[in-house]
């Protein structure tokens, strides 16, 4: 890696990015991972680089969301893999779901780096090598997952997930949860809960919440309850165009 200086003022940013072209080094993430990347980045500059609280509530919604899951997954793509592997393993046990490499870009060898660099982060019984089903209405490569895991989830959490696949899996009747910075993507207007923050702050947030509802009847309704997407997002989007005010008055 680069030598970053700690000292920085994007010292942070700077690291995801060394992570991810390390991440398309050993062939984990494809050059279309790192456009999307981009593309965050420019949303993350407008929410100020931090976790808003909008996105503090979607988050205790989310993991309110996943522990009521009788099957919960979370779908894992290159970029994920490449910025948080062991903060995903993490996650998987307190919130007890099953991890799934899910590509947009799918290569059998792509899946396989995938999941070893999962399990050399200390996460269990990767699926996806192996794919026995197929989300209807995708064209086949996208379409293909596992039947023990994507297939017949009850819930998926989508970490910087394409649009169209979220959209297929909502039309399966699963309930999505969105990690995206994008509040105006079709991923995060589809999903049942969309949290907009950056993946590396997103999911330890949402294994903290997870931790901290379970087992709290209480906790979880008034999450959920509390929760309305299309008002949070609105808010996130109010949030941004605050922020752009404000640098232009400077
Ligand atoms: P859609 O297809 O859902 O309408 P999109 O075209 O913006 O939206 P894609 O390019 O398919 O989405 O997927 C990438 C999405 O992931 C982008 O919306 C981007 O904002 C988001 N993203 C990229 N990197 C990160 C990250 N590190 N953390 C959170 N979100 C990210
Ligand atoms: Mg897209």
């Amino acid at each position: 890696m680069t030598d970053i200086p700690k000292s920085h003022p994007r010292y942070q940013s700077l690291v995801l990015r060394e992570k991810l072209v390390e991440g398309f080094g050993s062939g984990l993430v494809v050059p279309q991972g790192l456009i999307a990347h981009g593309r965050g980045e420019m949303f993350d500059y407008l929410i100020g680089e931090r976790t808003t609280k909008e996105a503090r509530a979607a988050s205790r919604a989310a993991a309110a969301t996943i522990l009521k899951a009788k099957r919960p997954v979370i779908s894992v793509n290159g970029n994920v893999a490449a910025l948080c592997p062991s903060e995903v393993a993490e996650l998987a046990v307190a919130a007890d779901a099953r991890i799934e490499v899910g590509l947009f870009h799918r290569t059998d060898e792509r899946v396989r780096k995938i999941q070893k660099t999962l399990e050399d982060h200390g996460a269990e019984d990767v699926l996806g090598f192996l794919p026995d089903a197929a989300i209807p209405g995708l064209d086949h490569l996208r379409a293909l997952c596992s039947r023990e895991g994507i297939f017949s989830a009850d819930v998926v959490l989508i970490p910087l997930e394409d649009g169209d696949r979220a959209e297929a899996l909502a039309k399966m009747g699963k309930k999505t949860v969105a990690i995206d910075l994008n509040p105006m993507s079709r991923t995060s207007r589809n999903s049942t809960v969309s949290i907009v923050d950056e993946v590396t702050r997103a999911i330890p947030e949402l294994r903290k919440n997870v931790e901290d509802l379970d087992g709290d009847a209480k906790g979880i309704k008034n999450a959920i309850s509390s929760y309305d997407r299309d008002e949070n997002l609105a808010m996130v989007m109010k949030a941004m165009s605050e922020r752009l005010g404000k640098l232009k008055e400077r």
